[in-house]
């Protein structure tokens, strides 16, 4: 990975999307902080697209949709999008939602099963206290809350849940765990295409990624502009595809100096 400061002119200017995770990436010791939520709101006023990807559930992507500078957001891991359009003169903007064609409801026999083998091999494991505000996912809580269990309890329970025959993914607070073969980026460039006209190949450089932990591993690898926070370090070894960039700075602080970063250079 290469510092964020090596980025060139050409590339900042050429952005067209910034895609960002929420948890760890935004966000530090779970608070959205003043620093990354300004970025945002100074990505939006530059005409850039901002798109946070993100595990978190249905219920939280409704209320980013609505409230945040943010231009459409995927949730529960590429299960879902939502975004609002604007209606034209005097009219409140509409929420919209898409939902992936592989996503199944959360209910499944499979996701059961992996929850009760999960916590009987760990005793101290729990459901997300989100859970409640998902659709199609299953999350288990690991980190967000203590006792905070080790990075290899999360990736047993993640193979638990491969054995099982579910998909699974490692953030840096959740397990998630769902049925269906999608990600965070097959819905994202899903979600590009289709709402902004974004051409894959042609457009690979035009969107920059920014995340920090094994989730976010698709979208390192598929953006040549691909952005990580330094606390993306607590992975190594977790992560076989890094991002081309790397913040001098942790979570939301890191997130605002990629995004000011780029403002900067364009
Ligand atoms: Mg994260």
């Amino acid at each position: 990975m290469k510092a964020i400061s090596e980025m060139t002119h050409d590339e900042a200017a050429g952005v067209r999307f910034v895609l960002m995770d929420i948890d760890d990436t935004l966000t530090r010791e779970g608070k959205l902080l003043a620093s990354s939520y300004a970025a945002l709101w100074k990505l939006k006023e530059a005409g850039i697209k901002v798109i946070p990807v993100t595990g978190r559930p249905a219920g939280w992507c409704d209320l980013i949709a609505r409230e945040w500078p943010a231009d459409g957001v995927v949730g529960e891991n590429g299960a879902l999008v939502f975004w609002e359009e604007p209606q034209g003169g005097s009219k409140l903007p509409s929420l919209k939602a898409e939902y992936h064609p592989a996503a199944v409801k959360n209910d499944h026999p499979v996701l059961a099963r992996t929850k009760e083998r999960a916590l009987s091999e760990f005793p101290t494991l729990r459901v997300a206290k989100d859970q409640f505000a998902r659709l199609f996912d299953l999350a288990l809580d690991f980190a967000e809350e203590d006792p905070v269990l080790p990075l290899s309890a999360a990736e047993r329970i993640r193979d638990i849940a491969l054995e099982e025959g579910a998909m699974a993914k490692v953030s840096s607070i959740h397990v998630n765990i769902w049925m269906g073969k999608y990600d965070k980026l097959s819905m994202a460039e899903h979600f590009l295409s289709n709402r902004f006209g974004w051409k894959s190949g042609a457009g690979d450089r035009e969107v920059v990624f920014a995340g920090d932990s094994p989730n976010d591993e698709p979208m390192f690898a598929r953006f040549p502009l691909a952005c990580a926070v330094a606390n993306v370090c607590r992975y190594e070894g977790l992560i076989k595809q890094l991002p081309a960039f790397v913040a001098s700075k942790e979570c939301g602080d890191g997130f605002a100096e990629i995004a000011e970063t780029i403002l900067a250079k364009r």
